[in-house]
């Protein structure tokens, strides 16, 4: 007997879209089930300031030598300033506790099995409903209890506001809330700036702790400061919040796996206890991080020429997905569609939360070769000046 004959086949980690897309003939196919930029074309984007900052580390000729356990030092200082801003009051006393990670999925569960070690409150974080499907899993391995709050309101295809504080409110005083900076993923909706004041300080009320997960900096709205200014307001209002980083979206650098992981601590002492447990976290997890893209987005932001290209490229793709939104939103009113579509440009970042029913997902699937998620999830940056008439008429097909 085989010693794994007890082990089953278990389901397909994400929801076969991508193979029934690539399986598919149809030449008007469309995939709106990636969660990864494309250009008008149709193709992978790589960001021309990743290319100079690559040619700069080649010509320089660097080694390959290890990073340390917590990673290369120039680039975490450089995406702590990012996150928390260079004014940031906690960055200039010197108690910001941060660490390179495996992008954002990493530095999220570095911040699990830490809370899972160390927190000393009740182990439950609370994460919205929904989120993106990985968090709960995530942080159960990690040994957290994971709870809900609600967070979508699905009649009026809106952030369930009320719903969300009164979930917040009745978690355990001291629990865990995750909080997804912008762009929620995989809704789009985020709170006002009055709604995140209002969540700020009931979750100060109720002493919970906040981490903020912060995969799409820059990639909402086009500007760095504006996708940070929720997360920047709780360190303001003196929350000493836990922050997971990804560098995929916002330079496209899915594959280098380069982000970071932070935690702001009370004193500067404190600091010093907090980086020496996360080395011994890391250490037997890992050893220590790919240094290739945290070198490149060092690079990035530690020149203020690279640095100011980089931010025309983010505000490009930012720029790219909202005329996509406004043209599906204008191609389905031309087409007569009765229905509000408002909340198409409502809604922030890589996704759109069309509210279109699963038997209509279905529909586009097959009448129309257009594949996503089941809970009516699209990345609009699968449209494209070439497709984006298509996929209205579809959308309006299997709508009235
Ligand atoms: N968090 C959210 C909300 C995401 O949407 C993603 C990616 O889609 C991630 C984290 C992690 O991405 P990565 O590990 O590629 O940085």
């Amino acid at each position: 007997v085989s010693t794994w004959a007890n082990v089953v086949e278990g389901p397909p980690a994400i929801l076969g879209i991508t193979e029934a897309f690539k399986a598919d003939k149809n030449p008007k196919k469309v995939n709106v089930g990636v969660g990864a930029y494309r250009d008008d074309s149709g193709k992978p984007y790589v960001l021309p300031s990743v290319r100079a900052a690559e040619k700069n580390i080649f010509s320089r000729g660097a080694d390959k030598e290890y990073a340390g356990i917590t990673g290369v030092p120039a680039f975490t200082k450089a995406a702590a300033s990012l996150a928390y801003g260079p004014e940031s009051t906690p960055l200039k006393d010197g108690r910001v506790c941060i660490t390179q990670s495996i992008s954002g999925t990493g530095a999220l569960r570095i911040g699990g099995d830490f809370f899972a070690k160390f927190y000393p409150g009740e182990k439950t974080i609370y994460i919205p409903a929904p989120s993106w499907p990985n968090h709960k899993v995530l942080f159960t391995n990690s040994g957290l209890k994971v709870k809900e709050y609600r967070y979508y309101d699905k009649t009026g295809i809106k952030l369930d506001s009320a719903g969300m504080l009164e979930d917040i409110k009745n978690a355990p005083q001291g629990s865990i809330i995750l909080l997804h900076a912008c762009a929620h993923n995989p809704t789009g909706i985020d709170p006002t700036a009055e709604q995140w004041a209002d969540i700020s300080k009931l979750i100060k009320e109720k002493s919970h702790f906040v981490f903020f997960d912060m995969a799409y900096q820059g990639f909402a709205s086009g500007d760095i400061n504006k996708d940070a200014a929720a997360m920047r307001q709780f360190v303001a209002d003196g929350h000493n919040v836990a922050v997971a980083q990804s560098f995929a979206k916002n330079m496209g650098l899915y594959g280098e796996r380069v982000g970071a992981f932070s935690l702001v601590a009370e004193s500067p002492t404190e600091k010093k206890a907090l980086d020496s447990q996360l080395k011994i976290l890391i250490r037997p997890m890992y050893s220590n991080p790919p240094i290739n893209g945290a070198l490149i987005a060092s690079e990035i932001l530690n020149s203020p020429e690279l640095t100011s290209q980089w931010l025309g490229e983010v505000k490009g793709m930012a720029d790219r997905i909202i005329v996509m939104r406004e043209s599906l939103k204008s191609n389905l009113e031309k087409l007569g569609s009765q229905k509000d579509w408002s909340h198409i440009t409502s809604q922030i970042g890589m996704f759109t939360y069309t509210g279109l029913t699963p038997e209509q997902v279905a529909r586009l699937a097959q009448e129309f070769s257009i594949y996503g998620t089941k809970d009516g999830r699209m990345s609009v940056s699968g449209f494209n000046s070439g497709n984006v008439e298509y996929v209205a008429e579809a959308i309006h097909t299997v709508t009235s």
